[in-house]
């Protein structure tokens, strides 16, 4: 979604809120004059029917957005998860088709993180085992004997916003934390989180007396405790799991217990929730087992209500993605900033996508400037939407690397950084495959007017708009007026007409840029390619 996108009004906008959320967030949206429908607890069949016509969906994890749902969704532009993990939206699917998917990653965060510091502590005094016990009638402390936290060693795998929460509140137990996450290793940062001292994997798993998992499920995490991990562990560690099944190898995790060598487990998710009641850790003495609990509190659900309302909100009515996890992250701040640059970025790729003969199969981006760098992450996408626009339908700011992908298109980075004294400017050169074709258009923007600067060694201010007729003739008296006397009999007006002087200037072929208040029609054209000094014309549509 970018400012070219239709943006919706509120009272126009229709948001279908499928799972129960808390109250504020239906506050949320009325203050901001959206309608919302709530409609709980449809099956898959009834979603599919029921989806006609919304323009964004909120689930929590309940209610499953298929590939039937998505596909039945007609004006569908975003699926807002109340929470974190994503599992029961069809990303594929909605990222084929253009839907943002969000989540609302921070609102659970303490609530999750406390979760895991309550499995701890009750995981090194069996509270689960000696509650059952009693509840159950028995009183007795036999087979309870606890161990202490102060001075024990906690192993965090994950260090991010769970992990920190988790990491910083054991300190203040008097634990010695110690953490693993590649992804901070390798920037060669200090930990951050002062008296965590980030280790090796291998450290990590063999010396703990705690393992706490903060990862995300993904294939370089699936069984990242895997039974050879889970054997070098240190005997009588404690393992903890309030991030995602799938983490764990349950089958080894169940015979090591079995064995003694690991002392407990607490876990909140399995790899398949709920788990049956044959599964090898459930009806153990030395297994928490939490029905997938870590967001549920009051205010973690009040903050993903409020923080789901405010982006689908944010979405619809001015463009913003904020947590998109299918889509490229932009501020607010700065979309508004680089608006200007993303409208021309599409008009320098559209406007390439048709100079070329052959499909344009590479495009490479230079971006020079202060105001196009800050849109760095962003502004090549546009120029690969708007190329990508001429070939296919329904082309947005979601799908376009997928189609890209399956069109054969790369989108690279160019270093042909010239910037011609313009205080910003994009170069785009378009190649096609082999290379044998290739165009360079570059474009910059004056206030919120942009301009094509240049095409090819062509030096131009062509405002990239409307129809844009490119005739290249012999450079000889008369033509620019043969063209202007077909056009006027036609009664088509040339409102702007620039003519390319060249770097290295040809005195025998020239080319001119006819912008024009209408599109001419074939016969026109055939008319003015007619012109014996017409070596060639070209439509340009933007
Ligand atoms: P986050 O993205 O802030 O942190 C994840 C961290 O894991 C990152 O710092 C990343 O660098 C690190 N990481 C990635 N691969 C790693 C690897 N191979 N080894 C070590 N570290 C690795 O995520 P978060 O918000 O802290 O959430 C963590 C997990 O908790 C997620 O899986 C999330 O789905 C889960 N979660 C569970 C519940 C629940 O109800 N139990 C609630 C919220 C979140």
């Amino acid at each position: 979604m970018t400012p070219s996108t239709q943006l919706l009004h509120p009272a126009e906008a229709r948001i279908l809120i499928c799972d129960e959320l808390a109250p504020t967030a239906i506050e949320s949206f009325r203050e901001r004059g959206f309608e919302p429908e709530v409609c709980l607890g449809l099956s898959e069949d009834q979603l599919v029917e029921k989806i006609i016509g919304f323009h964004a969906a909120i689930v929590r994890s309940a209610t499953k957005i298929t590939r039937r749902v998505l596909e039945a969704a007609d004006e569908l532009r975003v699926v807002g998860r109340a929470g974190v993990g994503v599992d029961n939206v069809d990303c594929e699917i909605a990222t084929q088709k253009g839907i943002v998917v969000m989540n609302t990653p921070t609102g659970n965060t303490t609530t999750t993180g406390e979760l895991a510091v309550a499995l701890i502590c009750s995981l090194a005094r069996h509270i689960g085992a000696a509650d059952r016990r009693v509840q159950g009638g028995t009183w007795g402390k036999k087979g309870l004997m606890g161990t202490e936290l102060t001075g024990k060693r906690l192993g965090v795998i994950g260090l991010g916003r769970i992990g920190r929460v988790v990491a910083e509140r054991c300190q203040g137990l008097k634990m010695e934390v110690i953490a693993h996450d590649p992804y901070l290793q390798g920037t060669g940062a200090s930990s951050p989180i002062e008296g965590v001292k980030l280790v090796d994997l291998d450290e990590l798993i063999t010396t703990c007396d705690f393992i706490s998992l903060h990862v995300p499920l993904l294939d370089s995490t699936r069984n990242l405790l895997s039974r050879e991990r889970l054997e070098s562990m240190r005997p009588g560690v404690r393992i903890i799991n309030a991030a995602r099944g799938g983490l764990i190898d349950e089958e080894a995790l169940a015979e090591l217990l079995d064995s003694g060598h690991i002392a407990g487990a607490a876990l909140d998710v399995l790899a398949q929730e709920p788990p049956g009641s044959d599964h090898p850790l459930v009806g153990r003495d030395n297994v928490i087992l939490t029905p997938h609990l870590g967001a549920s509190s009051h205010e973690a659900q009040f903050n993903v209500a409020v923080d789901i309302a405010r982006q689908i909100a944010d979405f619809l009515i001015e463009g913003v993605a904020h947590n998109a996890v299918n889509a490229p992250a932009v501020s607010a701040s700065t979309l508004q900033k680089i608006a200007p640059y993303v409208m021309l970025g599409e008009k320098i790729g559209s406007f390439l996508a048709q100079c070329m003969d052959e499909p344009v199969r590479k495009l490479e981006v230079t971006l020079s400037g202060r105001v196009v760098s800050e849109g760095a992450s962003y502004l090549p996408l546009s120029i690969l939407v708007g190329a990508l626009r001429q070939i296919v339908g329904g082309v947005n700011y979601v799908n376009a690397p997928l189609i890209a992908k399956e069109h054969g298109v790369r989108l690279l980075e160019g270093s042909e950084d010239e910037s011609y004294a313009f205080q910003d400017l994009i170069k785009v050169r378009g190649s096609s495959r082999g290379g044998e074709e290739s165009h360079v258009v570059s474009g910059t923007v004056f206030g919120s007017s942009s301009r094509l600067v240049r095409v090819n060694d062509l030096h131009l201010d062509l405002e990239p708009r409307g129809s844009i007729l490119i005739t290249t003739h012999n450079d000889q008296p008369g033509v620019i007026g043969g063209i202007g006397s077909i056009l006027g009999s036609a009664g088509i007006n040339i409102h702007r007409m620039e003519l390319g002087a060249g770097e290295q200037r040809n005195t025998e072929r020239a080319q001119a840029f006819l912008s024009l208040d209408q599109p001419p029609d074939d016969e026109t054209l055939k008319a003015i390619s007619e012109l014996t000094a017409i070596e060639r014309t070209r439509l340009i549509e933007l």
